[in-house]
């Protein structure tokens, strides 16, 4: 979308944002019969494993409530972007994180997932995330390693949260929920979040096709299962609904399948902000149009665009986080250096797994939904669904009165009970 119109668009919501918090609000149900929620992420889970892995508790609860044949992300298919849009309901040219990795012009230094610093600064994120919408509306939430939860957007950080911690074993991720949920009435939260990054990893690693991916899901699922056990033990069976969700799929990746930046371009003129499979690049003399032209059509599998005709089915043309120069890997494609290419042909790295971020529209970048618990429908089946609904949903199985965003209420109507 054109930027201009993405700002008076953002100016719009941001209005209609007050009003909501100054406004009415559902009547809220007295503290004991209030719903839970906790939104599960296993990332990387592509929408295949649930049947080619036969998980026994996501199968249970996909049985016992609502499921998608596929969640469709937003493009770049990764992490960080998708996290955040599931949470807010905004597309990524609305929300503000378009990339794992980026620049803004506003804000000085480098956006990386790796960097705990910047993931803390509030200027990055934009949107209402739902453990915002709940916390001004009454509910105390604990968005535990969600992507956003670190940083104190709108002025605020949830009552719970922790400093994200790859290390934590999932067995500890589940035992933390499981304290939270355990605290008396009143300081327990009703809107929680579990996050397990394991089958993402296998799928770089290995492939989506490999043992090691299988292991992970089947893993991801185990741990579902301890949350699960714990939420009846806590005597909170009746009143948990669980959102089961990934950021993306994963597509296979292969030695034959390598686009070399530097058969085109020498990589040390150019700040490359991100690799693979969607290239950023700023040319280091500004000279964008002798960058584009050298990558442009250079290559059968990459598409090359300047920041500002980046096709709108994309939704990022224009945006002032989006590098000048884009180049868009075909589903399967890995970009990278020659440095890398060569260890890869000469085997002397693992064969590449599996990679994420291309178009949307591949299937290969679906991800999982299930929804189940009391709040929510049995035995529904859709197709699949896009990211940007879940806000709603989520809000509405709570009785939240959503923040604006850029889902459709009518779309996830039926799923709920
Ligand atoms: P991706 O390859 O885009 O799927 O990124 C996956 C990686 O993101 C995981 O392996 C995690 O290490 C990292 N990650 C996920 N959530 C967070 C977070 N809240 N803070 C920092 N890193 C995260
Ligand atoms: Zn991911
Ligand atoms: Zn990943």
């Amino acid at each position: 979308m054109n930027y201009t119109l993405a700002v008076i668009r953002r100016t719009v919501l941001g209005l209609l944002m007050l009003l909501a918090a100054l406004g009415c609000r559902p009547s809220t149900p007295p503290p004991s019969d209030r719903p839970i929620l906790i939104l599960i992420s296993i990332d990387g889970w592509r929408w295949d494993y649930l049947e080619r892995f036969a998980p026994p508790t996501l199968s249970r609860l996909a049985a016992e409530g609502v499921r998608s044949e596929g969640l469709i992300p937003q493009f770049p298919s990764k992490t960080f972007p998708n996290h955040y849009t599931i949470v807010t309901g905004l597309t990524l040219a609305h929300h503000g994180i378009v990339s794992n990795n980026m620049r803004a012009p506003d804000i000085p230094g480098a956006y990386a997932m790796s960097n705990r610093d910047v993931l803390a600064d509030p200027r990055w994120w934009g949107g209402d995330p739902i453990w915002n919408t709940a916390e001004r509306q009454g509910l105390i939430a604990a968005p535990m390693f969600w992507p956003g939860s670190e940083a104190p957007i709108g002025g605020r950080h949830a009552t719970f949260w922790r400093p994200f911690d790859d290390d934590l074993s999932n067995a500890d991720r589940v035992s933390q929920l499981l304290a939270w949920l355990r605290l008396p009435e009143g300081e327990r939260p009703s809107f929680l979040t579990l996050y397990i990054s394991d089958v993402d990893n296998a799928g770089h690693t290995f492939g989506p096709d490999a043992q090691q991916t299988r292991a992970a899901a089947l893993g991801a699922d185990r741990s579902v299962g301890e949350l699960v056990a714990g939420v009846a033990a806590a005597g909170l069976a009746d009143r948990v609904n669980y959102v089961i969700v990934s950021d993306h799929g994963m597509a296979a990746l292969s030695r034959d399948r390598m686009i070399v930046v530097d058969d085109y371009i020498d990589p040390a003129t150019a700040d490359i902000v991100d690799w693979a499979p969607v290239l950023g690049l700023s040319p280091k003399d500004g000279d964008v149009d002798k960058m584009y032209a050298a990558l442009k059509d250079k290559h059968p599998h990459l598409q090359v665009y300047r920041r500002d005709d980046i096709p709108p089915v994309y939704g990022l043309a224009g945006h002032p986080r989006v590098p000048p120069v884009v180049g868009i890997a075909d589903e399967g494609w890995y970009i990278t250096s020659r440095s890398e290419a060569t260890r890869w042909e000469q085997h002397e790295r693992d064969s590449p797994g599996g990679t994420h971020g291309y178009d949307a529209r591949a299937r290969s970048m679906q991800g999982l939904f299930i929804a189940a618990g009391p709040g929510l429908r049995r035995g529904l089946i859709t197709g699949p669904l896009e990211n940007i609904h879940l806000y709603n949903l989520m809000c509405a199985v709570l009785g939240l009165n959503p923040s604006p965003n850029d889902g459709d209420p009518a779309v996830i109507q039926d799923m709920l009970r």
